[in-house]
């Protein structure tokens, strides 16, 4: 199918990206287009105005603000990938990107437009949820933050405004204790299920552990039952199994054809118990 009539236009400003979005209620931005051009090409979306981030200047680059790093939502999934700042400062990131489609999807699409689509499946909200990242957005009625405990609220659903431009999205540095687990019919699927844990290790325990889940469950999510019981115990291979149980009670798995929900609660479960692991042998 053919994507329904739409007007482009790409501005070399943001200020005027704000403007043109804010234009029609039914304008939409375009990043690296590998979520929306399908969506158009399906006709599920038919936005009246697209506004094509690409000349923006502002948006591409990946800072090192000492405890944190500011990436702007047009840097690329491979720009992550081939980023020896984040390999060195994020390795959560590297980790997980190249679990991210094929080579060619990752040269286009963006972390941008990968936390704003809000997928349940997507890497990226996974992670951030884990990492605590805060969106800094900017809107005709200027600029805000949102953290990621408040900016994915449903399946493809975020607190994102209508007219509202994500620029960055900013990730702590310091939570260096970190697993990332995905389980996928083959490389470059979507996952099955996808298990995510951070925390500040401290004398063989953990502090501020996050644990989320995303692909399995309707909406990326923390389990919050496994992050107390992680919280301020002595990482031991019975708390990994300990957690696996809690993680496997705790969350409502989807059904597919790819998987009934019971095949999920057991991936989530194994997944748990690997991360934890992984947790235990880094802290
Ligand atoms: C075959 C295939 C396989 C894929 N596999 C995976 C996978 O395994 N894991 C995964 O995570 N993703 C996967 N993707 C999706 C890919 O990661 C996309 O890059 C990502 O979901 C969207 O990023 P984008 O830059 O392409 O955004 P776009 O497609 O341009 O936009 C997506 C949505 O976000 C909005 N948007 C974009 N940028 C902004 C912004 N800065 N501010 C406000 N709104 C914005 C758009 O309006 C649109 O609604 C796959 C895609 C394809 C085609």
């Amino acid at each position: 199918m053919k994507p329904p009539k739409f007007r482009y236009v790409a501005p070399r400003s943001l200020d005027d990206a704000v403007e043109l979005l804010a234009s029609d209620p039914d304008a939409k931005v375009l990043s690296g287009g590998q979520s929306l051009m399908p969506l158009l090409a399906m006709r599920l979306a038919a936005p009246s105005i697209l506004v094509d981030l690409q000349h923006v200047s502002g948006l591409d680059d990946i800072e090192d603000h000492g405890t944190s790093l500011l990436i702007g939502a047009r840097v690329t999934h491979r720009e992550i990938e081939r980023s020896t700042l984040v390999a060195e400062r994020l390795p959560i990131l590297s980790a997980a990107v190249v679990h991210i489609a094929h080579p060619q999807i990752r040269s286009r699409g963006t972390l941008g437009g990968s936390t704003a689509h809000a997928d349940p499946s997507g890497e990226w909200p996974t992670i951030l949820l884990a990492l605590g990242a805060t969106m800094h957005t900017v809107s005709p009625r200027g600029r805000r933050t949102i953290e990621a405990d408040d900016f994915f609220v449903g399946p493809f659903t975020s607190t994102l405004a209508e007219d509202e431009i994500l620029t960055h999205v900013s990730v702590s540095t310091t939570r260096t204790a970190w697993s990332f687990q995905e389980a996928a019919v083959k490389k470059g699927d979507y996952g099955l299920a996808l298990v995510a844990a951070t925390g500040t290790p401290r004398d063989g325990v953990l502090l501020d552990p996050r644990v989320t889940v995303g692909a399995a469950v309707g909406s990326v999510r923390r389990v919050v039952e496994v992050e107390r019981l992680l919280a301020g115990t002595p990482l031991t291979a019975a708390l990994a199994n300990e957690a696996a149980v809690t993680a496997a009670a705790s969350i409502d798995p989807i059904s597919d054809i790819h998987g009934n929900s019971e095949y999920r609660r057991k991936l989530v479960a194994a997944l748990v118990r690997r991360a934890v692991t992984e947790l235990t042998n880094g802290a």
